[in-house]
């Protein structure tokens, strides 16, 4: 494949073949996020995207899952990428799921018949990058979206059939603002309910953005151990009745914590207090108080 640049791909998308319609983000604006800063952002011919699908094809004719990269290929005009979702299902005849990152902005720049559309040519999964449900937060990373349009996209995925694979990031808040996070996170998850949940942990590379802010002392990272405490207080408020499969086991996280919900909340939830009365157990130092 002609990829241009390094290719991210969630960890789920490990066995797909990752066929790249975009080059960067489109939005690359927020401040945590250093993935594509040295990508200038362009979507690629359809006529050399349609060639690259052939070409892949002739190599992989039996591949079952697709990802489509790089940060937001849902941004592509809808006539356009439905063209290349048919060209993909008439090369590959035995494939099972495409899929791809999705952005708030992607979503709702695309009418609910169309998101449908999509669905039925093959798109049957994104990935939402939620990040926070605060919007003193989403304005501080640069989200290039408010709470209100969030949920006005996860609940129009929902509408359109597309199932909804989000990503929240633990300590996005700092220490000021991991109480305020907590709970507006939990309650954005229970307005969008998503099919599949990631919490991830803030990790954040010396060239993001808001790296500058915790040099000059203007952010404070949250502790692993105040990241537990955070995490449970987000789990403790959720309200979900649909199935929900949840994982906090990325690279980025300091324990590997997963489960169905809502059936195995508890079970989470008494897995994180037992970390948090446990530290010493786990290497970690006890910080703070134990709830927020
Ligand atoms: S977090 Fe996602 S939307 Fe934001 S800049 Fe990075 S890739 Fe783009």
């Amino acid at each position: 494949m002609n990829y241009k640049g390094k290719i991210w791909r969630p960890p789920s998308e490990a066995k797909s073949l990752i066929i790249q319609l975009t080059v960067g983000c489109s939005h690359n604006k927020c401040t945590f996020c250093n993935m594509y800063k040295n990508k200038k952002f362009h979507i690629k011919k359809e006529v050399e995207i349609k060639k690259e699908i052939k070409a892949a094809a002739a190599k992989y004719k039996n591949i079952e899952r697709i990802f489509l990269a790089d940060g937001d290929a849902l941004i592509i005009k809808f006539e356009k990428l439905l063209n290349i979702l048919k060209t993909i299902n008439n090369n590959f005849t035995n494939l099972k799921r495409i899929t791809s990152y999705s952005s708030p902005k992607s979503i709702l720049h695309k009418s609910l018949n169309e998101l449908k559309e999509l669905k039925q040519n093959g798109l049957k999964m994104t990935y939402l990058g939620i990040e926070s449900g605060a919007d003193q937060i989403l304005e501080k990373i640069n989200k290039g979206a408010n709470r209100e349009e969030i949920i006005k996209a996860g609940k129009k995925l929902k509408e359109a059939g597309i199932i909804n694979s989000s990503t929240i990031i633990l300590g996005l808040g700092g220490k000021e603002k991991t109480k305020l996070h907590a709970q507006a996170t939990a309650s954005i998850i229970n307005q969008i309910k998503p099919d599949y949940l990631s919490a991830l942990t803030l990790m954040l590379p010396e060239d993001a953005p808001l790296y500058q802010d915790v040099k000059n002392g203007n952010f404070e990272i949250l502790t692993p151990y105040q990241t537990v405490i955070e995490l449970k207080e987000i789990i403790k408020r959720l309200d979900l009745e649909e199935q929900c499969i949840f994982r906090s086991n990325h690279a980025s996280n300091y324990y590997a914590i997963k489960g169905t919900l809502p059936e195995d909340k508890n079970n989470i939830l008494e897995k994180l207090e037992y970390i948090i009365d446990n530290p010493q157990k786990y290497h970690l130092k006890a910080e703070g108080l134990r709830s927020l």
